[in-house]
């Protein structure tokens, strides 16, 4: 058997498609999807620079290596921005690998804690909270989304990319469907044309287990010790489910995909007109109350403090 592209021995099959590749052809074939993703959604415009948010894990990493390897060719500058959350044990790991990787594609990297940003860890942020249900993980999001806005403003970024893969979109979708929250699903349209910090995920429509070949076949490190707060709960479960619809129907999930991308449509052009947007008193960010979620969340758990 050979490559559908060349003579080397194949290593992946999308069931989709058909196509049998081998691992360069396959490695080729992700960067040039990515690139027509970008380019299709206007994503990165010329001389703009990029700030790609790594974490330490594989869809960052690989996403780094691959616009990487596009800006050697493209007229677009990178630097990576990581944020440091302040949980022992987990994020050190990850920080050592994402010093290595940027060392070795002599990439500018820096470094954003939630302690500098605001004066509480994760944990210290855990700790203080009054009720248990807000979980670990919308916290810790909400303290990122800041993070990262921050960290992209301060290195001069005109955008951010972020490593979330096509599995990742219809995650979100279904989760906030199945919690009613429809306004969120006009914030996943992918064309980000309004905001001034444009967030971009250049991996929108490549499957997550190409992205983990695509990893595993680039030799790259990651991060292989799991978040002690994760609890990914109902993500869990939907990503369980659309996988053995997609075993079962190859081709599935893109087809979602496309779906979510019409919806999300509509729901951005309703939504935009819904809302009068302030700037919040305590830091200035954009938001629809006059604190924003971010300084009322950091308030509120310093009150606990004292
Ligand atoms: Fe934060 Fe949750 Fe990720 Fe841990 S798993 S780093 S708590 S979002
Ligand atoms: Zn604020």
């Amino acid at each position: 058997m050979k490559c559908d592209r060349c003579e080397n021995p194949p290593a992946y099959t999308r069931k989709y498609s058909g196509e049998k590749l081998c691992s360069q052809c396959f490695s080729k074939s992700i960067v040039k999807k990515t690139a027509k993703t970008i380019s299709k959604y206007k994503m990165i415009k010329h001389n703009e620079l990029v700030a790609v948010a790594v974490s330490g894990g594989k869809d960052s990493l690989a996403l780094l290596k691959v616009i990487h390897e596009m800006s050697l060719t493209h007229s677009f500058r990178i630097k990576v921005i990581t944020i440091d959350e302040g949980i022992p044990g987990y994020r050190n790991e990850a920080l050592e690998i994402v010093k290595k990787v940027c060392n070795e594609l002599n990439v500018e990297y820096k470094i954003y804690s939630y302690k500098d940003l605001f004066e509480l860890t994760l944990d210290e942020a855990l700790d203080l909270r009054e009720n248990e249900k807000t979980s670990s993980c919308s916290m810790c999001g909400t303290f990122r989304r800041r993070a990262m806005d921050y960290a992209a403003k301060d290195i001069g970024a005109d955008l951010i990319a972020t490593g979330h893969n096509l599995d990742d979109t219809l995650q979100t979708f279904v989760i906030n469907m199945l919690s009613g929250d429809t306004t969120k699903v006009g914030w996943m349209n992918p064309d980000t044309a309004t905001n001034s910090l444009r967030k971009i995920k250049p991996f929108c429509e490549i499957y997550e287990s190409e992205i983990v070949f695509y990893a595993f076949t680039n030799n790259l490190p990651f991060q292989s010790e799991p978040c002690p707060h994760m609890n990914e709960g109902i993500r869990t479960d939907i990503r369980e489910f659309l996988n053995s619809l997609e075993n079962q129907r190859s081709g599935i999930k893109n087809n979602l995909y496309q779906s979510i991308i019409k919806v999300s449509e509509v729901m951005k052009s309703s939504d935009s007109n819904s809302k009068n947007k302030t700037n919040c008193e305590k830091c200035g960010s954009e938001c629809t109350g006059k604190i924003c979620s971010v300084c009322t969340m950091v308030l509120k758990l310093k009150s606990n403090q004292t």
